[in-house]
């Protein structure tokens, strides 16, 4: 027997090609009528998929096509689905899936200008829309990378290069004094790895108190800020949170940044989530002062609605990318038009990359400002509407409410344990999905409302759904 050819005919695909399309369009609809997730063990999972090694000999992509339909439609956790409330993860555009069959039968490689031209030019029109839909300014800077750790991640090390100069790029810690890193309390775990990762450990990270609503206490940064610097120390970053992961807190970032420019420290705002808010009327002040950060972490895979993966960095000065990512090998020969347009891999930490713009930058323009503006207040409308039910409820405590995400519990005597039981015993039925949030040492649950499907009979069935929950698994 000839191998299976690894080509498709164009015929072929187009059969295959219309086939999915048709599979994917009876997923999406019958998707709301379905259960969140199946709640499958790994086990289960497991017996799943093709038992034994590696196939030894090939098989025909229509079969296995319509295999993987079958396993990956019905065997996931539908983040889609309009009652999934669970982490920041949003329902996916379906424009945006098409967006990445088209820009992986394209393939350019987005590394340089010369490899992905329209793709290249794309990518920065995406960046600077961004930093226009966010108030961080449109003539920035930035890469689109792989989610908001990534983001954040590229961001930290152009502010340390900032802050300690080029010679570290050699030199590593030895050639910089000890540097310090300020976040509050709530900051995404991101931070631990980076700081571990570069070098500079975790314990490097000084971690400052928040007040009541979870925002960082300015007066505390001030002071952290001085008492390093008169001892010899190097602050390399601030990070402000532009939503923080636990409750959408937004901290205080108009006087974060009088503080950070009087000490002369890179202030870098933490939006992989919240940072798209800022498009919302009624946004928070500090939310509406983007553009007073030097960089910014922003997930299009968030709250534009984009598939997984789509991470962006904004920097106000596309420079500090080049300064701490660059470096011209020989055996490149991009240099012809580095004059009028970049060559992205220049700017972050990949080499070849994918084309995760063309999702982003179709999104956008679906949407536009005005539709996206809607689509977000109506995320919050409805974490505002779980917020009002709870704290309506005597069996239920509305926690907080900030963007579109709520923190609540069932009341019990013995709240942290039942309210853990709760989550899981919520997560099992498949008829919704939460996360949780610790505020202050005490469990809640966490709804982060992210979905353009979610309507408000789906918050009425969460509401109900937690309270006849709660009430077996207090009375067991
Ligand atoms: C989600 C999130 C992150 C991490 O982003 P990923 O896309 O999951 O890598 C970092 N910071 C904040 C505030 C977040 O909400």
């Amino acid at each position: 027997m000839p191998h299976p050819p690894i080509d498709l005919p164009p015929e072929d695909f187009r059969a295959l090609g219309h086939r999915l399309v048709d599979d994917l369009a009876d997923f999406f609809a019958a998707m709301p009528g379905g259960k969140v997730t199946p709640a499958e063990s790994p086990a289960e999972v497991r017996a799943l998929l093709p038992q034994g090694g590696l196939p030894e000999r090939g098989a025909p992509a229509g079969d296995l096509l319509r295999e993987a339909v079958q396993l990956v439609t019905r065997h996931s956790l539908h983040n889609g689905h309009p009652r999934f409330f669970g982490y920041i993860t949003s329902s996916a555009a379906p424009l945006g899936a098409l967006a990445d069959l088209l820009a992986a039968a394209v393939n350019p490689n987005v590394g340089s200008f010369s490899l992905g031209p329209v793709a290249t030019e794309i990518e920065r029109q995406v960046i600077r829309w961004v930093g226009e839909l966010t108030g961080f300014g449109a003539d920035a800077g930035g890469i689109l990378v792989s989610g908001g750790n990534m983001a954040n991640f590229v961001a930290f090390l152009a502010a340390r290069r900032a802050a300690a100069g080029g010679d570290i790029r050699a030199g590593g810690l030895h050639a910089a004094r000890p540097g310090v890193v300020y976040a509050s309390s709530e900051t995404h775990t991101w931070l631990q790895k980076a700081a571990d990762l570069v070098g500079h450990g975790t314990a490097a990270i000084r971690y400052l108190p928040v007040d009541a609503e979870q925002r960082l206490v300015p007066e505390a940064l001030d002071a952290a800020l001085a008492e390093d610097v008169a001892a010899g120390k190097l602050p390399l970053v601030v990070v402000a949170n532009a939503g923080t992961v636990s409750t959408g807190a937004v901290d205080p970032i108009v006087r974060m940044s009088e503080i950070c420019k009087r000490h002369r420290v890179w202030l870098h705002g933490d939006g992989a989530y919240g940072a798209l808010g800022a498009v919302l009327p009624d946004a928070p002040a500090d939310l509406k002062a983007l553009h007073l950060c030097d960089s910014l972490a922003v997930d299009p895979h968030k709250w534009l609605y984009v598939p997984l993966e789509a991470g962006c960095t904004l920097v106000k000065d596309q420079r500090a990318l080049r300064d701490a990512f660059t470096y011209r090998p020989p055996y490149y020969h991009f240099d012809a038009v580095a004059e009028e347009t970049v060559n992205l891999f220049e700017h972050g930490l990949q080499n070849s990359r994918g084309f995760r713009a063309l999702k982003v930058w179709l999104a956008l323009r679906q949407m536009g400002r005005q539709g996206y503006a809607a689509r977000l207040a109506e995320d919050c409308a409805l974490a505002r509407r779980l917020f009002e039910g709870a704290r309506a409820h005597p069996e239920l405590e509305a926690r907080s409410h900030n963007l579109s995400i709520t923190t609540l519990r069932y009341r019990a005597a013995q709240p942290d344990a039942t309210n853990e039981r709760l989550l899981t015993a919520i997560q099992k039925t498949g008829e919704a999905y939460l996360s949780n949030a610790v505020i202050e040492g005490a469990f809640y649950l966490r709804a982060c409302v992210v979905n353009f499907r979610t309507q408000d009979r789906d918050i009425d069935a969460l509401l109900e759904l937690i309270v006849r929950l709660g009430r077996e698994l207090s009375q067991a």
